[in-house]
């Protein structure tokens, strides 16, 4: 089976994570500051603190920015169930604005004219998860402006867009937003086994953050809220997790992030091929929009006919390429089912779900793989 995605690892990879193995710290050593740095430095942001899953820097994202009990989350209702997740582990209710059909991202004008409507109600959100669905920028611009005009924080879920640009700034460098959260889960653009990595220019909110990371606890006396017992002093001056990311992890990412910008080339080549291939096929190809660099973590087409994508999907499933959706629309999985959303609640993500099936998109991929993914997409649309 060729798989929608999987991670490239190459000798320089094993051997960073050999030498972590063979030095005095597995966690809590230097790895990690490392990672941190390489990540901030290359999106531009002034901080960037590093966890050990993407949920993970959502969740202590969500924290930072104060989301509690009362509070309201909003997030695109085609993501990874995560993204909503973390506004449940803060005791906040969670709703979702509709995409915009073309880029599977938050659609900038419905999330207008739901803020219109929230405020006159008095439940605006206090944050919101805009998504960057397979790689490519919201239109962040856009939710910007209309977010600050209503005083909502912005959390972008760059999960599977590390590397990507947006009008000139790198993803990450949070020109858009508060704070920007990337995953380095093995399907995604770079990986550290599991892993994820929270970036801010705001010293509170990094402040925050790291608290958030490891129970609350500094070491810092500027940060200890009574004088110090001693040089073997911690306090404890907030509620934390243990969210850390390894030694190990930060190597293996920091050796992979050396590659990155030939990941994402490549990505965007097999992106060309197969856009090309498929233009005169029953189906929708993917836009990427001029003003941005895709990361191009899913390659998604859309069948023009709904009731073939099951058919199509299990023909390309019979004949070995491992294609997958992405994603169930949140608001349908039985557990926001449970707390009051229903079918027909979010139409376009509706829409878009009924017909998508993503292709195999990893740099790896050989030719005869990607030639193989092609013939077999076009017999498959054609029978
Ligand atoms: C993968 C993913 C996550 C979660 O990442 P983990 O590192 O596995 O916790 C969150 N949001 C989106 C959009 C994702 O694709």
């Amino acid at each position: 089976m060729i798989p929608y995605g999987r991670q490239d690892i190459q000798d320089q990879d094993i051997n960073a994570v050999i030498e972590v193995l063979r030095s005095d710290y597995l966690t809590q050593g230097p790895a990690v500051p490392k990672f941190e740095n390489a990540v901030a430095k290359l999106v531009g942001a002034e901080y960037a603190v590093a966890a050990n899953s993407a949920t993970s820097a959502l969740h202590m994202a969500c924290l930072a920015l104060g989301l509690g009990p009362g509070d309201t989350l909003w997030t695109s209702p085609i993501s990874f169930v995560a993204s909503a997740n973390v506004g449940i582990y803060c005791g906040a209710n969670v709703d979702f604005v509709d995409i915009d059909p073309d880029t599977f991202n938050m659609c900038p004008a419905r999330l207008r004219s739901k803020l219109n409507k929230a405020e006159a109600l008095g439940t605006l959100p206090k944050v919101i998860i805009p998504v960057h669905m397979c790689g490519q920028s919201c239109d962040m611009s856009e939710i910007f402006q209309v977010a600050r005009e209503f005083d909502v924080k912005i959390i972008e879920d760059a999960s599977h867009a590390i590397g990507g640009i947006y009008e000139g700034n790198p993803v990450g460098s949070c020109h858009h937003s508060d704070i920007t959260v990337f995953s380095f889960h093995p399907v995604k653009i770079i990986t550290s086994a599991e892993g994820g990595m929270a970036t801010t220019n705001d010293s509170t909110i990094a402040e925050r953050l790291t608290l958030a990371r490891s129970h609350g606890i500094t070491r810092d006396p500027a940060l200890m809220v009574r004088s110090s017992d001693g040089p073997w002093d911690y306090q404890q001056i907030s509620l934390g997790w243990n969210y850390r990311m390894t030694d190990i992890q930060a190597a293996l990412g920091l050796s992979q992030l050396t590659r990155l910008s030939h990941y994402v080339a490549v990505r965007n080549s097999i992106a060309d091929h197969y856009d090309i291939s498929f233009r005169d096929l029953d189906l929708a190809i993917p836009e990427r929009k001029k003003n941005r660099v895709s990361a191009c973590h899913l390659y998604i087409i859309r069948l023009n006919d709904p009731s073939r994508r099951l058919p199509v999907f299990e023909y390309l499933r019979a004949a070995g390429i491992g294609v997958n959706v992405h994603y169930i629309p949140i608001h349908l999985q039985p557990f926001y089912s449970d707390r009051g959303f229903a079918r027909g609640d979010y139409p376009k993500a509706e829409a878009y779900y009924s017909r998508c099936i993503s292709l195999p998109m990893f740099p790896s991929a050989s030719e005869s793989q990607l030639e193989k993914v092609i013939s077999t997409v076009s017999r498959a649309i054609k029978r």
